[in-house]
């Protein structure tokens, strides 16, 4: 390869424009990339194959042969710029044979497309202009109307991702279909509302703190010109919300969003600040997508805002507050180096990020996608809360539907191939709140005589809502069920009438059985029947069990051979480690583990099981916890997360000690999370797992998973008294209506085969007194690609969908209601 950077220029020439860019400045942007982001977590194999080892310089050498230019580099970047110069073009870009990464065609727009600046785009000139794409004859009267009635506004990092993404091109560019006008114009009933205060749920308020959005997403309400059109609120009106806030001690968490609260620094400032002063406010949750889509808010002059953020961050931590971000991807596409730093740098400095994701058809509803992005997602450290099936019902954003069947059918294929740890809830945002599919909610039947709703039984009740908005007695779209709880008309389809499962019945006709002394908590947590999970395949090592495809578990004493195993499969991204003897008193062991870990690159996360955490947290001394961060790898590329999960069965287990801790371990980018079993009469009421979820919030303790039955532990103090699957809806629909949304933990049926969500990814079959659970995620083929001589264990019985269907102990079912 020659010295290109005295080559002169290279044009890049689109419909509209022509640009002269030095070849050096797009042989560093190439090499910059290749000496740091050429890694499995960001790019293909076969690029990384192709490019080899070494600096940025050595590897594009490489790239120029395996294209076909040797050392032509300004060959390759004409032919390169050709193709990005392309009307319409959104796709992938293979030169000779290569497909050349997304990512490194980002950088490469960046050099060709720099800047950080927005753009409101008024004319269809301008529009196609920016985007470089062609707008129909036959369109562009319809298309100027859309222009005028719903603002088209990107940032340029946007503009650079459209130009080489469909999937991001087709959430921010405007398209004809957006002038119909079936469905709402906002999706909540707002029944409170006061100022810039809006309250949906007891526990916590909204502040919208900025009315516009630095980029506007099609497929949301905010384009609408009510919303946006509405007075940004002021300081005097953050502080009569904070006064408010003030005045209801029921309130404990608060989220702030708008648009972007982020947009306007002021109102943030004096939310942040004046909350920090309000005793009973334990949480504020900041929401904002200009991660994904405007990093530069962060990035900008040095991170100053991120840095910011940070500080104020440990002004509420030192008030015994937390702060959360909230923000939102969809698509794999829209990940970005510099969205990967922001979240990198909030968790690393103990900061939550989490992840909620719209399901819009076309776009993210496959499944193989949605693993992609919460993979790399959960890498950089962020945690997956939502995916909101379906995409809220807005007029002109009807593309985007999808029946709720399609976003129910995605929850078995991420139970199969992704993390449990990256598995997000899968709700609906009713107007009157949100439900967890088959738990704390679910679709009753249709709507007579309108094929656009459903019924939807939700957890709420009308008390419920009496201490802070009361319902008004106008709304035509409720009713309440026999059960006591309120059924909402809700707009969509759902596409397979199977799931209209009725109506649970009136709480005396079923009963649940909790008589008997439970175990005690001590015994539990001292136990070691359930420290290690069962394989799903045979692993030939007693030191390794893989109770998932992506999953594995060690023991402290693993070596060559389960290494060796790790090795041989890409799936395989989390280890646990886990053991009778307590891994954190062998942090020796650990290290050498996770060490032997951190050169696998498709594993991103090990998690120590530490039943120690709950029983004995002062042994997490200093010295402990900076070894821990040692190993903690939150990084840009080939991340590797350590995580602790522990076991909370009780609120009363948890301290004040537990709290110093999980700070300690936050701000050093560690999470905590416990796996909690109910036991029978122990904690298998909807009073105990509330007050539990609670307490494991007010801690920082994230609440994984709540075992419904299946663990050692259940069948052996659950089978003599099973748990009745109606405590179950209740468990769910208290957890969900009292708490705060971030305390629902996932509800987990373990078996045999692995982890079902319960009623999501599994279905019941009721023989007497037997439970039997279809396995919606799992079928032969699946246990046969990591095992080839798998064969159905002979407890279970398989239908003839090939679905497996197994027996569970501890569970009772009575009556026809599917749930139950
Ligand atoms: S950033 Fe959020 S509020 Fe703004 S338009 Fe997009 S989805 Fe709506």
């Amino acid at each position: 390869m020659g010295d290109e950077r005295n080559r002169g220029l290279v044009t890049f020439k689109t419909a509209d424009e022509t640009q002269q860019i030095p070849l050096g400045r797009l042989v560093d942007g190439i090499t910059d990339f290749l000496a740091h982001f050429v890694h499995p977590s960001l790019v293909d194999h076969s690029f990384i194959e192709i490019v080899g080892e070494g600096n940025g310089e050595r590897r594009f050498a490489r790239l120029l042969d395996a294209v076909g230019y040797g050392d032509d580099a300004d060959g390759f970047f004409q032919a390169l710029l050709a193709r990005l110069g392309e009307k319409d073009g959104s796709g992938s870009i293979t030169i000779g044979s290569v497909s050349l990464p997304h990512l490194l065609l980002m950088a490469v727009l960046e050099e060709l497309l720099p800047g950080a600046q927005f753009i409101s785009i008024k004319t269809i000139e301008q529009l196609e202009r920016v985007t470089n794409i062609t707008v129909a004859d036959d369109e562009r009267a319809d298309m100027q109307e859309v222009l005028e009635t719903y603002p088209v506004r990107l940032s340029m990092h946007t503009v650079r991702q459209m130009r080489i993404s469909k999937h991001v091109a087709y959430q921010y560019m405007p398209f004809i279909e957006e002038l119909d006008k079936v469905g709402h114009t906002n999706t909540w009933i707002g029944q409170f509302h006061q100022g810039l205060l809006e309250q949906m749920y007891a526990n916590r308020v909204i502040f919208l703190l900025n009315m516009s959005c630095p980029v506007y997403c099609r497929f949301c309400f905010r384009k609408h010109k009510d919303s946006r059109n509405e007075a940004n609120p002021a300081e005097p009106d953050v502080l009569s919300a904070v006064d408010h806030v003030r005045n209801s001690p029921a309130v404990k968490e608060i989220v702030v969003t708008g648009g972007d609260p982020f947009m306007s620094r002021r109102n943030m400032a004096c939310t942040i600040d004046n909350l920090a002063e309000v005793a009973h406010v334990r949480t504020l949750r900041l929401a904002t997508r200009s991660v994904a889509y405007y990093p530069d808010l962060f990035l900008g002059e040095d991170g100053v805002y991120l840095n910011w953020l940070k500080e104020k961050h440990l002004a509420l931590q030192q008030k015994g507050k937390r702060m959360e971000v909230a923000t939102h991807f969809i698509h794999p596409d829209e990940v970005s180096p510099q969205s990967l730093a922001i979240i990198n740098e909030l968790v690393r400095n103990g900061i939550t990020v989490y992840i909620q994701t719209p399901f819009l058809k076309d776009c993210n509803d496959q499944g193989p996608e949605l693993v992609r992005l919460f993979s790399l997602l959960r890498g950089a450290g962020a945690e997956m809360h939502y995916i909101y099936i379906p995409c809220s019902p807005i007029h002109g954003n009807s593309i985007y539907w999808s029946p709720i069947s399609s976003g129910i059918s995605i929850a078995s294929y991420l139970r199969a191939h992704l993390s449990d740890r990256a598995i997000p809830s899968i709700c609906t945002a009713t107007p009157i709140g949100k439900i967890d599919w088959f738990s704390s909610g679910w679709a009753v039947e249709p709507v007579a005589d309108n094929d656009n709703l459903i019924w939807i039984r939700t957890p709420y009740t009308p008390d419920y809502f009496k201490s802070f908005a009361p319902l008004t007695s106008e709304l035509d779209n409720i009713r309440v069920n026999a059960e006591g709880t309120i059924d909402i008309q809700y707009f969509a389809r759902i596409g397979d009438d199977s799931l209209f499962i009725g109506s649970l019945p009136a709480a005396e006709q079923i009963g649940d059985s909790t008589d008997g002394a439970p175990p005690s908590t001590r015994k539990l947590i001292t136990e070691d029947c359930s420290l290690v999970e069962h394989s799903v395949v045979k692993t030939g090592s007693p030191r390794l069990s893989r109770p998932h495809e992506t999953r594995v578990e060690l023991t402290l004493e693993a070596g060559d051979a389960e290494f060796d195993y790790i090795n041989g499969d890409e799936c395989i991204t989390d280890i646990v480690i886990a053991d009778e003897t307590e891994p954190v008193t062998r942090l020796d062991q650990v290290t050498s583990l996770v060490k032997r870990a951190a050169q696998i690159p498709w594993v991103n996360s090990v998690r120590i099981r530490s039943l120690m955490f709950n029983h004995a947290p002062e042994r997490f001394t200093r010295a402990v916890i900076e070894k821990l961060a040692g190993l903690n790898r939150i990084s840009l590329v080939g991340p590797l997360r350590l995580e602790i999960e522990t076991r909370f069965y009780q609120a009363a287990e948890v301290t004040e000690d537990h709290a110093r801790l999980v700070r300690s371990l936050n701000n050093r980018g560690i999470v905590v999370y416990s796996n909690t079993p109910l036991i029978s009469g122990l904690n298998d009421s909807a009073e105990a797992i509330h007050q539990l979820s609670f307490g494991l919030r007010q801690t920082g303790i994230e609440f994984h998973h709540l075992y419904v039955a299946g663990l050692p532990q259940q069948d052996k103090y659950n089978g003599a008294q099973p748990v009745g699957m109606r405590t179950l809806v209740d468990i769910a629909s208290t957890v969900r209506r009292e708490g705060s949304g971030r305390e629902v933990p996932r509800y987990i049926i373990s078996t045999t085969l692995g982890e079902v969500d319960y009623g999501l990814s599994s279905s019941f079959i009721i023989e007497g007194d037997a439970v039997w659970v279809r396995l919606l995620p799992y079928n032969l083929t699946y246990f046969q690609r990591m095992a080839a001589d798998f064969a159905w264990p002979d407890e279970v019985r398989v239908g003839d969908d090939g679905i497996p269907v197994v027996r569970v102990q501890g569970l009772a079912g009575t009556g026809n209601f599917t749930l139950v």
